[in-house]
């Protein structure tokens, strides 16, 4: 688990505030759910046999009442299970997102860690392959919107629970038919989990799992006009991908399409971002057969790529700072302070950690370390001349470095100054 510091907060609000406005642009409503869980909401919803639940969970019994609960390892289940609390698809199909932190008790390393953050959409009640294609579209246009280039899509379709089932059962025939070849990870998982054999690393294995029986062989047709009725909007769409039939995901409830974002700037942990369609899983919750697909994505994967490809980010703490000298210069501070942020400015009043003043030369020190265009200087003068002295902080940002103006006038004079400066910079006058 690790702190997010200040220094990291405008990534991350610039993360938030594009993710937001391009869910909105597609009609998605936020729903909040609590973090902490029943546990068995997660061992129903995600499979008893899935590595959350077996070994990544943080449950616990609640002493005051016996309880069983869990810090939520990820939000499609909570989510599923308020949609039928409050039967929000009574009136038809909902289109929805979260974002919040997730817990997972893994091995702690790069792009892993216990508490991560996770944006999600999750689009209820829709049986065709128009939203699984929407999904994936907005993932691609946030991609844009962030400036990141690397990120690549790959799509596969797992089929119905049917399908699956006899791929598995020839599956398995096949690995036994090649016993000698299987280590012995691959030997544990031959009758348990026999599909994740086909992503093993083993240079050893590779050739004899590339000739594997393929699960898109077993689809039945009307799965695969599903798969082909997505890849025809995406290519209608020119969003490129690539079919990986060996892509699974490490849930048990994801049915048909199924889909990654991967990167390959982060090392091992490349997938920034999984989802696909949960046919089932609403019926496995007890509610009636809703057709649903997802997506979630890990926060800090995305903004480590958004480190490396932006620029630094301009962190100045406010637009203004402002130093007093006396007490009656205090007071009137903070009154041009409040004016000022009436007018839409961030401000900075100095508080001096001693609880005293501070001289002069250490707010002006503290002034210019804020990163504020411009400090506001109250001293004994100043306020006796019914005025305050305005000093821009950097070089461009006044023609004179500094001025006096009319106390009256400094929000005015500011703004002015703002904008103005803000004309200056803009790419047109170069
Ligand atoms: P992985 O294969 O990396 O374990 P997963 O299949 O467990 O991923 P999902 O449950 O699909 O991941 O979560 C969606 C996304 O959330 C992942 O693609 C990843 O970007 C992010 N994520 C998952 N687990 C973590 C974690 N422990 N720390 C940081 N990000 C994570
Ligand atoms: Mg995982």
């Amino acid at each position: 688990m690790n702190d997010i510091l200040p220094a990291d907060a405008p990534l991350w609000e610039l993360f938030e505030n594009t993710v937001q406005s391009v869910l909105k642009s597609y009609g998605y409503q936020q729903i909040r759910t609590p973090i902490v869980e029943e546990t068995a909401l997660f061992a129903r919803g995600l499979g008893a046999v899935t590595d959350i639940v077996e070994k990544e969970m943080y449950s616990f019994e609640d002493s005051l009442n016996g309880d069983n609960l869990t810090l939520r390892p990820e939000c499609t289940a909570g989510v599923v299970r308020s949609v039928l609390e409050h039967n929000l698809t009574y009136d038809g199909p909902k289109r929805l997102w979260y974002t919040g932190p997730m817990f997972r008790h893994e091995r702690p390393q790069r792009g892993r860690y216990r508490q991560f953050h996770q944006v999600g959409a999750e689009a209820v009640g829709f049986a065709g392959p128009d939203i699984d294609a929407e999904l994936i579209m907005l993932c691609q246009r946030l991609w844009d919107d962030l400036g990141l280039t690397g990120v690549r899509l790959e799509l596969n379709s797992i089929g119905n629970a049917e399908e699956r089932h006899r791929h598995r059962a020839d599956l398995i025939a096949y690995f036994e038919r090649h016993h000698e070849l299987l280590d012995g990870d691959a030997q544990r998982r031959l009758h348990s989990n026999p599909l994740r054999i086909l992503d093993t690393k083993n240079p050893a294995m590779q050739e004899m799992v590339n000739a594997a029986p393929k699960l898109i062989d077993y689809l039945d047709a009307e799965s695969l006009a599903h798969f082909e009725g997505v890849q025809k909007i995406l290519r209608h769409n020119s969003i490129p991908y690539t079919v990986n039939p060996r892509l699974v995901r490490g849930m048990d409830y994801y049915n048909r399409t199924v889909f990654e974002w991967v990167s390959d700037e982060l090392g091992a942990q490349g997938t920034v971002c999984g989802g696909g369609r949960y046919d089932p899983l609403v019926g496995m919750f007890g509610g009636k057969f809703t057709p649903a697909c997802g997506f979630a994505m890990g926060v800090e994967r995305l903004i480590e790529l958004m480190r490396a490809s932006g620029e630094p980010m301009q962190q100045s703490q406010c637009d203004v700072y402002l130093v007093h000298q006396g007490e009656a210069a205090q007071m009137q501070a903070f009154v041009l302070a409040e004016r000022l942020r009436d007018a839409g400015l961030s401000v900075v009043l100095h508080c001096a950690a001693d609880g005293a003043g501070g001289s002069f030369k250490s707010q002006m020190k503290r002034a210019d370390g804020s990163g504020a265009g411009y400090a506001i200087i109250l001293g004994e003068d100043e306020v006796a001349a019914g005025e305050a002295s305005i000093k821009a902080l950097r070089a461009d940002s006044m023609e004179n470095n500094q001025q006096r103006v009319a106390f009256d006038g400094v929000v005015d004079y500011l703004v002015d100054q703002m904008i103005g400066g803000d004309e200056h910079d803009c790419d047109c006058c170069g």
